[in-house]
């Protein structure tokens, strides 16, 4: 498991609870909106496990959760070990994923070693490789989605948007067919310089436009949020 960044404490990562992130490197994705590039490059310091570990004893009274993060943390053969060692330490545990390895989030829940998973939808099925900019199974992003969905665990399903990958009818479709889920959020793009495809290419949505959406959406889910 490769870890190359962290935050050590987040108020937003984890709901409602104070959290460390740790940001593992590479992704199978390369979404065109992706603020961490360099993690996907795999550029970045390692940071030894025994520095972590030795820091999450440290912690352990001030804060409640660790978020794994990336980069996608299930492409690494070491996420069950460092995940179970994170709980183990008596963390509660967060991944964030993309959600192409389902067999992988099914083992963590099974074996109870997270407590959270939030699940990056990045656009209706028949857009998923035009925002992604590669190949994608798109069953094994489904079979994912039913898993969280299906499961005994907190989860929540997410959507970054921008004006020229996704249009409204898209954001509507996507949470049309996760209605019923327990949560979901819209988070609108933010412009930067480490955005993947360079600054000033992809513009956020307007607030009323999120308004709307917002509307129309009541009642699909039981917690629902736009970071506009
Ligand atoms: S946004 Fe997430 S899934 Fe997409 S390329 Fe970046 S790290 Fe990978």
């Amino acid at each position: 498991m490769n870890i190359i960044g962290q935050e050590k404490a987040s108020f937003i990562d984890y709901p409602d609870k104070i959290s460390i992130v740790y940001f593992c490197s590479n992704c199978n994705m390369l979404c065109k909106y992706c603020h961490n590039y360099h993690l996907v490059k795999g550029q970045g310091e390692t940071i030894d496990h025994d520095e972590i570990f030795a820091f999450l004893k440290k912690r352990k009274k001030f804060v409640d959760a660790v978020c794994i993060s990336g980069g996608e943390p299930t492409l690494h053969r070491g996420l069950y070990d460092f995940a179970k060692r994170v709980k183990d330490t008596g963390y509660l545990v967060k991944l964030d994923t993309n959600g192409s390895n389902p067999e992988v989030v099914k083992r963590l829940i099974h074996e109870k070693i997270v407590d959270y998973v939030a699940m990056d939808i990045k656009a209706p099925f028949h857009k998923y490789e035009t925002v992604i900019g590669t190949n994608i199974d798109i069953k094994a992003i489904k079979n994912t989605i039913d898993l969280l969905r299906n499961s005994h665990i907190d989860y929540e399903f997410r959507t970054t948007v921008c004006k020229e990958l996704l249009t409204k009818e898209d954001i509507l479709e996507i949470a049309n067919y996760l209605k019923g889920s327990k949560r979901y959020s819209i988070q609108n793009f933010r412009d930067g310089e480490t955005v993947l495809v360079g600054e000033n290419k992809l513009h956020p949505y307007d607030i009323e436009t999120l308004e709307e959406i917002e509307k129309e959406l009541e009642g699909y889910f039981e917690v629902f949020k736009i970071r506009k």
